[in-house]
């Protein structure tokens, strides 16, 4: 099976690679993605660089390209959930486009006609991660991720994109991913460990904690592949 794990930030896939250790390099569309031989199956890692258009091109690139058949994403994201912490894991149940807005014509914020506003992960890809946080004895949350274009800290956008989205978590790249896995019927799970609050202090703590949270993330990828992997 050909697997893909993606990251938006070269932190992000940095723990991924370091884990594999050997992997060839192809460079394609001015992206590297790197090819790695485990068990049965190719991994195909990558970053994409930040936001949506970034990630569409990336994930479409994994799929239609290299023939992934499962995308595994790994990064971090900013808390809306008061109850999550730094480093704390959340994976995305369902994602929405928070700044997409054509509201003008009756519809609901993110709706994209013919679309609708969330698109779901995947069941099996989430069953399985619940099964790794307890063989790994760590709390791991589900809830609704929201994405856009712009790096959150702000605490009335953030209650905002809550009360909008009912969303747990804010990133950037997480419902681009999973319109195009969508589209393209590949199972895909999204995976972000916080590393800031989005409110006003959020990029001295996502510059502090990038790294940490970032491995955090990739670590748990690295489990679940383990299992994913046939
Ligand atoms: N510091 C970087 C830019 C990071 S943008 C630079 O200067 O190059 C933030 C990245 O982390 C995105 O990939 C996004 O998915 C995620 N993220 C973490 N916290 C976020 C927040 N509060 N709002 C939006 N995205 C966030």
């Amino acid at each position: 099976m050909k697997i893909a794990i993606m990251g938006a930030m070269v932190e992000e896939i940095e723990p991924l690679l370091e884990n594999f250790k050997d992997y060839e390099e192809i460079v394609y569309g001015k992206n590297r993605y790197y090819k790695v031989l485990y068990k049965n199956s190719e991994l195909y890692i990558a970053y994409s660089k930040i936001g949506k258009v970034n990630a569409t091109l990336t994930a479409s690139t994994l799929i239609q390209h290299f023939g992934c058949e499962k995308l595994l994403f790994s990064g971090v994201a900013g808390a809306i959930d008061s109850s999550l912490k730094i480093g704390d894991l959340i994976y995305a149940s369902s994602l929405a486009q928070h700044d997409l807005d054509i509201t003008i014509f009756g519809h609901p914020h993110g709706y994209v006609p013919e679309g609708g506003v969330f698109t779901n992960s995947s069941k099996e890809l989430n069953n399985i991660a619940k099964e790794v946080a307890i063989d790994l004895k760590i709390t791991i949350k589900e809830g609704i991720v929201a994405t856009g274009d712009q790096f959150i800290a702000s605490n009335e956008k953030k209650e905002w994109i809550a009360k909008t989205f009912n969303a747990s978590a804010i990133e950037m790249e997480g419902a681009a991913v999973g319109v195009v896995c969508d589209a393209l019927n590949t199972p895909f799970f999204i995976l972000r460990a916080i590393s800031d609050a989005a409110d006003m202090d959020a990029s001295f703590s996502f510059d502090e904690f990038l790294k940490s949270s970032a491995k955090v993330s990739a670590g748990f990828v690295i489990s679940m592949v383990n299992k994913v992997a046939k």
